[in-house]
């Protein structure tokens, strides 16, 4: 028995257990085999789980009898029966031993009123029939199997608890790690590897302030001077928050918020911890780019603002009387600084209808160079310091894009050549055939671009910090702008530079069906 319980309660081989039961219970009562058939939800009937000294011809036998005699073990009482009563005709085949089996004495496996099967135990053809005297000898028996049954049944249902949550919080959207007592990591998570770039192979049994160096934003270490872990209360919430940033394994920094679960010893030491780890480097950006686009609002929108106010003020009071011209020179300049602001306010509109998607584009076979004329024709009437020249093939193609916008996109890039060109210089529009896509350059010699600031230029709201740039009106959205058109079309746009020389900014779009030469 106590064989039985131990393994029993290892409940890891269920059949190894059960034929032990059986081996016993045959021992016990004088039996030569036996089987325990359990029951199956998939195939919806009894089938064998183990079985003792009986081979797969007589199980085959036996197979139709367990479920047969079921519906008189369910009627009966005392839930005992001796099948040989009921079965009094049945000749098992020989066994191993070449002796017929019989008689039969059956008990169902019960826990809490609940059947998990069948024990049956079998005597040899010519020994005595069972009698009641059996049955509780067999109950013990009985009991034992369906303990273990159970045991199997639940260690089967925690594992597949176990793999579940494994599971959950493997693939999470958020990192997921645990640490002990000595901050050394004890899980990490998939998104935790793809966050950081290390394999859970680098980092388990590593001190976790060594993997990821978390720091404030003031680049102090977070480790060192405020680890969750190394705070001995329990006052208040179970958990604790930290925001700051972590290190990749390409030393790549992350803005993340972690929050620490922490589990404590009954008096308050922290035992271990299970961190959940958010990256928030795109809502860091979404706040800096607020914080931008704030200040560049108050810069850009507050001048046009205020000379406006300034000169209608002037020009409206009462107590003085203006000349025709000083009237005429004051009302350019309000119309000036109002053209200034709806077109800030114009660029704002469209660059959040491209962010969202709103923009729809309204393609037609377009003649670049013919665009390209018509901008630079108009740009020629705002500045007498540059010149400007042109070099597109006569039979340059048509292409297939929204005339509006591609006009907006040369506007933009000639208007910012002017603009970074001070000192005036030539700015020239060239266009040429590279494969299926057409290219566009616009060059000029002005200021130029540090090789740093390239990667940044197309993004929302970059404006360089030299001072040349600085002093030139702008809010950083033209450059965003015209990629975000390109890109609508299926094209690219670079810029190169040679600082101090000047800058070139070229972009591709593709011929696309029904363009022509
Ligand atoms: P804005 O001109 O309104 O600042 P853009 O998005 O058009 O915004 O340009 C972004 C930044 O790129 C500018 O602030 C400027 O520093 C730089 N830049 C753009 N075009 C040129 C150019 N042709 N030459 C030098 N710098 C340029």
């Amino acid at each position: 028995m106590v064989e039985i319980a131990k393994t029993s309660l290892q409940a890891i081989d269920i059949e190894a257990t059960l034929r032990l039961i059986l081996k016993n219970a045959i021992r016990a009562l004088g039996g030569s085999s036996g089987v325990i058939a359990t029951w199956s939800e998939a195939e919806r009937r009894f089938v064998v789980s183990a079985s003792y000294a009986l081979d797969s011809t007589a199980l085959a036998q036996l197979n139709p009898i367990l479920n047969e005699a079921v519906p008189d073990l369910a009627g009966s009482k005392d839930s005992t029966h001796l099948l040989s009563e009921l079965y009094p005709d049945l000749a098992l085949p020989a066994s191993e031993q070449g002796v017929r089996q019989n008689p039969i004495i059956a008990l169902p496996l019960q826990i809490a009123g609940k059947w998990l099967g069948l024990i049956y135990i079998l005597r040899p053809l010519n020994a005595s029939a069972f009698l009641e005297t059996d049955r509780p000898v067999l109950a013990a028996f009985a009991d034992q199997a369906a303990i273990a049954l159970q045991n199997a049944k639940l260690a089967h249902l925690l594992a597949e608890e176990k793999r579940t949550i494994e599971s959950v919080l493997e693939h999470t959207a958020d990192g997921i790690m645990s640490i002990d007592s000595l901050r050394q990591l004890i899980s990490f998570n998939l998104t935790m590897e793809k966050l950081t770039g290390y394999s859970r192979g680098e980092v388990l049994g590593k001190e976790c302030f060594r993997v990821l160096r978390l720091r404030n934003h003031k680049g102090e270490n977070m480790c060192l001077l405020n680890c969750p872990l190394l705070t001995d209360s329990c006052a208040g919430s179970p958990t604790l928050e930290r925001q700051g940033v972590i290190e990749a394994k390409d030393g790549r920094p992350i803005d993340v918020a972690m929050v620490y679960s922490i589990i404590r010893s009954p008096s308050g030491k922290a035992i271990s911890a299970v961190v959940n780890v958010r990256d928030v480097s795109q809502v860091r950006q979404l706040e800096n780019l607020r914080e931008t686009f704030l200040s560049m609002l108050g810069h850009e929108l507050q001048t046009p603002l205020s000379i406006i106010k300034g000169y209608a003020n002037t020009l409206s009071r009462s107590d003085s009387h203006w000349n025709e011209e000083t009237v005429q020179q004051g009302l350019q300049v309000i119309e000036e600084e109002s053209d200034r602001l709806s077109k800030i306010v114009n660029r704002l509109l469209l660059a959040s209808r491209i962010s969202t998607g709103t923009s729809p584009l309204r393609k037609e076979p377009i003649q670049l160079p013919s665009i390209a004329n018509k901008v630079a024709r108009r740009l020629q009437a705002v500045t007498s310091a540059h010149t400007f020249e042109f070099d597109f093939q006569s039979d340059f193609p048509s292409v297939l894009a929204d005339p509006e916008l591609i006009e907006e996109v040369l506007t933009n890039l000639v208007e910012n050549a002017i603009k970074y060109s001070p000192e005036g210089g030539k700015i020239r529009l060239s266009g040429s055939l590279a494969g299926k896509m057409v290219r566009v350059s616009v060059s000029d010699e002005g200021v130029g671009i540090p090789a740093e600031e390239l990667p940044h230029i197309f993004e929302r709201f970059h404006r360089l910090k030299n001072s040349s740039a600085q002093a030139t009106k702008g809010i950083g959205l033209g450059l965003y702008i015209c990629k975000s058109i390109i890109e609508a079309h299926g094209g690219t746009i670079e810029a190169s530079s040679q600082p101090g020389k000047g800058s070139l900014f070229t972009f591709s779009l593709p011929l696309g069906q029904g363009a022509a030469a």
